[in-house]
């Protein structure tokens, strides 16, 4: 599509297009408390938020006898939030600027990334509607009857499909084969080989496509179209994975509670959000805003070379290539050439703002958060990292905090870098990962 660049701030569209680093606060957030979300015709609300939370409940059973590894936690699938004061150190943010703290969803267990909730999320409702459909279960029953010999036989008819850079085609291959249903996961060719190798190894079929994501996504959608057993995860326009991914919202405010973290007008909360197709950041922004309302500033975070959410909200309808960029990046949960419509509907009046992020400051802040916290993210999760210094550091950020007020506040700020992904990343590519960081940390970058 052309994109009338005459109708964009100038610099901001400069910068963009040479793939420098740009803070963009959104014209059109809105302070009002009691801010509608329509998305697709529909009002979204936090009773969606609770409902998706109640559908991992009511599985959580049956998930902890599918999975060893979630044994411990009854079979909820959650992360730590975790203090970051060695790394808000390392990276010269000052208590002045408030706090650092950590959503550890690289750690998440089952499918190791931020997927793991609104992937699993869609596979659990497909897998509910067809149970509750077929008098397998009721919505107050005993969920493990789904492990049960009907059940099986009756999943076992249905392929559960998708396209994915990795980490999405990691959780819902992992989720749907562990139920009994057939899976296929399209990859574009450029996909890791030890996520297809992870994915077949658990009996999932990998579809491979020359070409982008987003063409990915496209051959996947054709060919379960064509087939009616064939049910195809959406990643560019599903409100159940986005739902899936809001519901982190209400495990993060009792997280928050226990520690003593508060969010309200004196203390204000910004979320640094790995952005690919923006509906996992999306999810979560507008989850936490059901429950903080304005207090919470949702700031994505995209490679210079990626920045399809931004790209969308300068200009509807715009890929990253309408901006003269490549969608090359090392950040591969991110490398995304167009945003989900449905997350940008979600976004228009809700979102703080976007940041860009050159991937040698991805390599530099995962082999940092390593020193500092001994924590292994992925590239694509060091993202948030960037995102303080950013909003702190530039004439953008500093705008958007004196608009809003909060530039006498931020002594008392969260800022919360949201990790996104890492858990099975192998230790010989997170080592060649570490090691590029801390050459470019050295070298004085
Ligand atoms: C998918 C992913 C994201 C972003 O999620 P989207 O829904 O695509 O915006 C961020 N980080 C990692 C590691 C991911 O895999």
């Amino acid at each position: 599509m052309t994109i009338d660049f005459s109708a964009l701030p100038s610099g901001l569209v400069k910068d963009l297009q040479a793939a420098r680093p740009v803070f963009w606060a959104n014209p059109q957030r809105s302070e009002d408390p009691a801010l509608q979300t329509v998305v697709d015709g529909r009002s979204i609300s936090l009773a969606d938020v609770r409902a998706a939370q109640a559908r991992f409940d009511r599985f959580a059973l049956l998930l902890a006898q599918l999975f060893p590894e979630l044994k411990e936690s009854a079979g909820h699938i959650e992360s730590a939030l975790l203090p970051a004061p060695a790394m808000q150190r390392s990276l010269g943010l000052p208590s002045s600027a408030g706090a650092l703290w950590i959503k550890a969803d690289h750690g998440l267990p089952v499918a190791g990334s931020i997927k793991a909730r609104g992937g699993i999320h869609e596979v659990l409702e497909f897998a509910e509607s067809l149970a509750l459909e077929h008098g397998l279960v009721t919505l107050d029953g005993d969920y493990t009857a789904l492990a049960g010999p009907a059940a099986r036989a009756l999943f076992g008819q249905y392929q559960v499909a998708v396209g994915s850079t990795g980490n999405l085609g990691l959780s819902i291959g992992v989720m749907a084969s562990a139920l009994g249903f057939r899976a296929a996961v399209h990859m574009s060719a450029d996909a890791k080989a030890w996520k297809k190798a992870r994915l077949r190894a658990r009996g999932v079929e990998v579809v491979e496509h020359t070409g982008d994501y987003a063409s990915a996504v496209a051959a996947g959608r054709r060919e379960a179209d064509a087939d009616p057993h064939s049910y195809f995860v959406d990643d560019e326009r599903s409100l159940s994975l986005m739902l899936g991914y809001s519901a982190a919202a209400l495990h993060l405010q009792r997280q928050f509670n226990a520690a003593g973290v508060r969010v309200d007008a004196a203390h204000p909360l910004f979320v640094y959000l790995p952005c690919g197709v923006g509906g996992a950041p999306a999810g979560i922004a507008f989850g936490l805003r059901q429950l903080y309302g304005p207090h919470v500033h949702a700031l994505f975070a995209e490679p210079v070379q990626s920045p399809c959410f931004l790209a969308e909200m300068l200009s509807h309808g715009a890929s990253v290539y309408d901006f003269g960029l490549t969608n090359r990046t090392e950040a591969d949960g991110l490398a995304v050439p167009q945003a989900s419509e449905l997350a940008a509907e979600a976004m228009r009046a809700l979102l703080g703002g976007v940041y860009t992020v050159a991937d040698d400051t991805l390599f530099v802040d995962l082999y940092r958060l390593r020193e500092a916290e001994g924590l292994q993210i992925e590239p694509s999760a060091a993202a948030g990292f960037s995102g303080p210094g950013m909003l702190t550091g530039t004439d953008a950020g500093r705008t958007y905090l004196k608009q809003h007020g909060l530039d006498r506040t931020m002594a008392r700020a969260t800022h919360l870098v949201w990790t996104t992904g890492g858990l099975f990343v192998p230790q010989e590519e997170y080592a060649r990962f570490a090691e590029r960081g801390a050459a470019l940390a050295t070298s004085g970058r």
